[in-house]
């Protein structure tokens, strides 16, 4: 595509005439190069959904162009995510603790992996306080093999020189007996175990870490260090009250995020952040030089999003979930969960009525990992490739390790793209059944 596009801007400015070749360049070149994520035959990753009302919200956010770093910069930009923070937090029955009203809160990140970096930068920030004598480089942060590599990348941004990469049950699953040893060996070695990520459904198999028998290790072994649960794919179905299982022991963490642009219908980005104690959070991150020193903020009466954040500036994002929240109501989006979960136990019945497949783990709500049955790796390589070929589906990958841990290629079918339908996945069970001949 680049290659279609001129080296240098142009000098003149376009006229009214000129705008028709731009939007032909958009239909010509642009749209024939983009992987079209809102197909009926997308299932690759996790979903991107969006929604009108999102839009609009994004549109309207765009065009006030407003900046909402400080209360004072815009009152209701700050107003109206802490209200719809608070909504989204009842709507899943979250903690207490991470209201508004409580001594935490939530604010809105652009994705997970910033939650999770701000989480461990506050978490340090916490244990410096509460443990001054620490040696600096004896931190350890602990998440499982199975977490997402968010985790590896905000340690290197925060300089966490060790980080533990627990291992899996056969369920892919964080093994708490495993953490205990690990962090009782580092308490033993002199280090200072401050921060562990829990997995409320990993990116490979959608898999549920045990919080709340993580959080037991925790507070048996290092009280000080903070609990981030990580449920960026499937905080989404806690909206339905049978799929809220999963969040069990969150009234023992720290801090929670969930992406909301992932399957709630809230076009990219909006990622949820909450925090169960904001002082620490706005004292790890607040530095206010003169220039944004004003009234409001020194009244201690208002919150100022800034220090939630890594930016200074920030965007209207929560009119997008305003609009989503208000459109589609609790029912909408309940809804809008169950039909894919219901979807993606059709597809596991298929699996395991075909003895030429085989689940690579147990379907996680609208999640489905297989492979072909045996010791196939390369066929199913083959057929995903070969599924991909035909340009009617988009299916990803990823490896997991199967009963002997042994990493096994494993093909991921992600519904919840707000054009997936029954029918389309069926279109795409047919397409692999034939492909696999
Ligand atoms: N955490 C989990 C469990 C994920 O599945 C993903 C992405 O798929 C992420 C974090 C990263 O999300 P983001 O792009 O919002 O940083």
């Amino acid at each position: 595509m680049l290659a279609a596009l001129p080296d240098l801007p142009p000098t003149t400015p376009a006229d009214e005439a000129e705008w028709p070749a731009i939007l032909d360049d958009v239909r010509e070149i642009i749209l024939p190069a983009l992987t079209h994520w809102q197909s009926p035959g997308f299932f690759g990753y996790f979903p991107a959904t969006g929604s009108w009302p999102a839009v609009l919200g994004d549109l309207l956010s765009t065009g006030l162009c407003v900046q909402g770093m400080l209360w004072q910069t815009s009152p209701a930009v700050t107003e109206i995510e802490t209200r719809v923070l608070d909504w989204m937090a009842r709507l899943c029955d979250l903690p207490e603790k991470f209201l508004s009203t409580s001594q935490g809160g939530g604010v809105i990140q652009g994705t997970a992996s910033e939650a999770t970096l701000v989480a461990m930068v506050a978490a340090r920030h916490r244990m410096r306080t509460r443990q001054p004598d620490t040696t600096p480089g004896t931190l350890v942060a602990y998440t499982s093999t199975q977490a997402h590599s968010s985790v590896l990348k905000a340690t290197r941004i925060a300089g966490i020189e060790h980080l533990r990469l627990v291992p899996t049950d056969t369920d892919h699953t964080l093994d708490p007996n495993v953490l205990r040893s690990m962090i009782e060996q580092d308490i033993a070695d002199g280090l200072t175990p401050f921060y562990i990520c829990a997995t409320a459904g990993t990116t490979s198999s959608g898999a549920f870490d045990p919080i709340d028998r993580i959080a037991q290790v925790r507070d048996e072994l290092a009280p000080d260090a903070w609990l981030h649960v990580d449920g960026a794919w499937a905080g989404s179905a806690a909206v339905c009250p049978e799929f809220r299982w999963f969040l069990n022991g969150l009234d023992q963490a720290d801090s929670y995020c969930t992406n909301p642009h992932k399957w709630l219908l809230t076009n990219f980005d909006c990622d949820l952040f909450y925090v169960a104690d904001r002082a620490t959070l706005i004292d790890s991150l607040s530095v206010t030089p003169e220039y944004l020193r004003n009234t409001a903020t020194d009244s201690g009466a208002v919150i100022d999003y800034r220090d939630w954040q890594i930016p200074l500036g920030r965007r209207f994002r929560s009119l997008k979930l305003w609009f989503v929240l208000r459109h589609y109501g609790a029912e909408g989006l309940q809804a809008h969960i169950r039909q894919h979960v219901r979807w993606a136990e059709w597809l596991e019945e298929q699996i395991l009525a075909d003895n030429r497949f085989e689940l690579a783990a147990p379907r996680s709500l609208a999640l489905v990992c297989f492979r072909l049955a045996g010791d196939r790796d390369a066929d199913t390589r083959a057929l995903l490739e070969a599924a991909n070929a035909t340009g009617k589906v988009l299916l990803t990958h990823t490896t997991l390790p199967d009963t002997e841990a042994r990493d096994r290629y494993t093909i991921r079918v992600a519904i919840g793209g707000v054009n997936n339908t029954l029918e389309s996945v069926k279109a795409l069970w047919n397409l692999l059944g034939t492909l696999a001949g």
